[in-house]
């Protein structure tokens, strides 16, 4: 009797630990859904299906906040492409400088983990932006990059590069510049350009993968580099219409 009662708590209790481990394991969630590539959650933020709100963590290293601009520019851009009904929230703050003269992607990775507290929970999806006080360590002499997507819902933006290039003589203000780079790595967080959102018909530059063919649109690859200085006029590159049709059929609106 006493061994029919062992065997049926034992029974409980594996079924209790089975029941609360497969509750924990969504693989979209908590810090393992923010692990996968780039474009691979081009779905899940455009579409309603998984996740009805939106959520995005702007962090900022002292001295580089950015411009109200650049934060309002992210929700107005988001707002007419993504369904998300339980709309979307940003929310920005300061962590401490770190003061290195450059990052490199494992360091960008490691200050996420150390500063990042929004990650994709129940029907809310998230997004990570944070702004560096040093430079992205690939850059080179004559081009670097002010801007990286790097997974699946995180993205950073190189602060100096973005300060030393700015309001001054013939040249953008930071809240152009800034927003303009950020909106860009936002379309690769979405999938563009054929990087988890499929084409609508094709687009992809044939020599910078992952990029519109269209110099004009959003997505050209010269908008994340110091490429983006030749051509920047006063207002932000819109997505073209190849663009806007690959993310309505995957999902968006
Ligand atoms: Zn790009
Ligand atoms: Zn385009």
């Amino acid at each position: 009797m006493k061994a029919a009662f062992t065997k049926f708590f034992t029974f409980l209790a594996i079924i209790l630990i089975f029941n609360s481990c497969s509750e924990d394991i969504d693989p979209l969630l908590g810090r393992d859904g923010a692990l996968y590539g780039v474009g691979q959650f081009g779905n899940q933020l455009l579409s309603a299906n998984r996740f009805s709100r939106l959520e995005i963590e702007v962090l900022y290293m002292e001295g580089y906040r950015p411009t109200t601009q650049m934060i309002n520019g992210m929700q107005e851009f988001l707002e007419p492409l993504v369904n998300k009904p339980g709309g979307i929230q940003v929310i920005d703050r300061e962590i401490p400088a770190k003061g290195q003269d450059t990052y490199t992607i494992n360091n960008i990775r490691d200050l996420e983990r150390e500063h990042r507290t929004l990650y994709n929970q129940g029907n809310t999806v998230t997004i990570f932006v944070m702004v560096l006080d040093g430079n992205f360590s690939r850059d080179e002499e004559e081009t670097f990059t002010i801007g990286i997507a790097y997974q699946n819902t995180s993205m950073a933006l190189f602060g100096p590069r973005i300060h030393m290039n700015t309001g001054g003589f013939r040249r953008p203000s930071r809240g152009l510049l800034e927003t303009t780079v950020a909106l860009h790595e936002l379309g690769h967080l979405l999938g563009l350009v054929n990087n988890g959102t499929a084409m609508v018909h094709d687009h992809e530059d044939e020599e910078q993968e992952k990029h519109c063919d269209n110099e004009e649109c959003l997505m050209f690859w010269q908008v994340e580099t110091s490429g983006l200085f030749g051509f920047l006029g006063n207002t932000i590159p819109q997505l073209d219409e190849n663009c806007l049709k690959d993310l309505r059929a995957n999902g968006g609106r």
